[in-house]
């Protein structure tokens, strides 16, 4: 059999995927009937597939490729650590140079007094040493029943069995026997969905309120932690009403319990400030890192506890860890990510220039009869498409418009991602003025496609 390159026709490449590539997220016998994309290269925002289309990606890999792609430092720096050294662990009392540079830089990124790493190969497994961790704090400072970690409907923390379990999507839990026990879900801010006739601000008050009601219900004495995503990335880019997070912090404080924010997403620059807990005003207890940590050229994320939980921790064994913790390629390419994004003020620019650009652009998507509300902090963003613009009733035929237009964005090539109705991007953080014109007008074009297939459809 000839090798598997790039060189073969997309048609074959396609059959050998759909013969032996199992895709997550994906009802596999439908795409191999369709046959998979075949992404061949990528440059800077544009991905290249096999049949020569240049298409803007709009999404960042999965939210994660945020100094864009073929940086050719990256690319040296992981050969020249895999020749020096490819492996070793940060088992059994040893360290190696990668992780301990690494570790010293996501503490001084980090905000606060968060100054420790416990790193992971993912979000999902930070996650799940988050819920070991803090269970195990609690344990250590002689309160073992605080076990319960309150989550949000609708919250995306991984797809293990112990992050699947705090997330909130009922697709993951109907399958395989999640959540695991002691994992409690509240309802999310999510107003324009779910706020009725209320006011945002006042329905961020009462959606915050929702974790008091929890903690006194299951009482003080039981709960360990709450976690959260900043704003919610795959419930479908939901930025809380400005009274929700100040409300949180609050309740947080007034009560014994430690708070995690998810930065998986949110994290590296993402909301235009390093953390997103910074944008959103919090002071988080342990922050869960990855994607943006390595901008996706290696697998790798962590958890960033504070002093005070490191200290406790610190006492005894705490019997938890990974092959891969720590790997010295994986560290050595976040941190010429980290390099990267620092000298060359990507988050600044997101800041000042580029993040404000977009959201003008993006905004301006509210003429399009098809879009609802258009919200956006930093580079993430989402449209709520609707039937209807004098009001906020969702479609009879949840997700169909969704789909279609992500799959006009795709004929117009653009990569953006559809939750349900909602339309969401997250692009490069180095994505350009220029490219952004680009990134709209592809849009505009895919929700005008879009809105003359739902008419003629019969579905507006
Ligand atoms: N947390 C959040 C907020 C995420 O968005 C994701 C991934 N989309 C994860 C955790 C899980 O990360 P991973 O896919 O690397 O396991």
């Amino acid at each position: 059999m000839s090798a598997i390159t790039n060189h073969l026709p997309t048609a074959e490449l396609q059959a050998l995927d759909a013969a032996h590539h199992m895709h997550p997220f994906t009802t596999n016998d439908e795409l191999a009937e369709k046959g998979a994309r075949i992404i061949t290269r990528a440059d800077g925002i544009y991905l290249t597939d096999s049949e020569g289309n240049e298409i803007l990606d709009a999404m960042a890999g999965l939210w994660c490729v945020n100094i864009g792609y073929g940086r050719d430092e990256i690319a040296e720096v992981a050969a020249r650590q895999m020749r020096e050294l490819p492996y070793y662990n940060t088992f059994f009392m040893t360290s190696h140079v990668p992780v301990i540079a690494l570790a010293k830089k996501i503490s001084e990124l980090a905000p606060g007094d968060l100054n420790h790493v416990f790193f992971a190969g993912s979000g999902s497994e930070a996650n799940d040493t988050n819920i070991r961790m803090v269970r195990h704090y609690w344990a250590e400072k002689g309160k073992p029943n605080k076990s319960v970690i309150i989550s949000r409907h609708n919250a995306y923390h991984g797809s293990s069995v112990g992050s699947g379990s705090l997330g909130g999507m009922s697709g993951m839990h109907a399958q395989g026997g999640l959540p695991i026990p002691d994992i409690h879900h509240i309802e999310q801010p999510h107003w324009w969905a779910e706020g009725g006739d209320m006011d945002p601000e006042e329905f961020g008050v009462q959606r915050a309120k929702e974790l008091e009601k929890a903690i006194l219900e299951l009482g003080e004495d039981r709960v360990a932690a709450f976690i959260a995503e900043p704003v919610q990335g795959a419930g479908g880019v939901i930025v809380p009403p400005a009274s929700y997070w100040p409300e949180i912090q609050r309740i947080c404080d007034n009560y014994e319990i430690l708070l995690i924010a998810d930065e998986v997403i949110c994290g590296f620059g993402r909301t235009g400030n390093w953390f997103g807990s910074e944008t959103m005003g919090i002071r988080p207890d342990i922050m869960t890192i990855a994607k943006g940590l390595s901008s996706g050229y290696a697998p790798i994320g962590g958890s960033v506890v504070s002093d005070e939980i490191a200290s406790v921790i610190g006492g005894s064994e705490f019997n938890h860890g990974y092959t891969y913790s720590g790997h010295p390629v994986a560290a050595a390419v976040a941190l010429e990510n980290l390099r990267i994004l620092e000298e060359e003020n990507v988050i600044t620019q997101v800041r000042d220039v580029t993040g404000p650009y977009l959201k003008e652009q993006w905004e301006s998507l509210v003429d399009h009869p098809l879009v609802g509300e258009a919200k956006i902090v930093g580079m993430m963003g989402s449209i709520a498409l609707v039937p209807n613009k004098n009001s906020r009733a969702p479609f009879s035929e949840a997700g169909t418009a969704g789909f279609i237009c992500r799959e006009r964005c795709f004929a117009n090539n653009l990569v953006m991602r559809h939750v349900g109705d909602r339309m969401i991007i997250s692009p490069p953080l180095v994505i350009t003025t220029e490219e952004i014109d680009v990134l709209i007008s592809r849009a505009r074009l895919a929700l005008d496609e879009c809105y003359a297939e739902l008419q003629k459809r019969e579905l507006l």
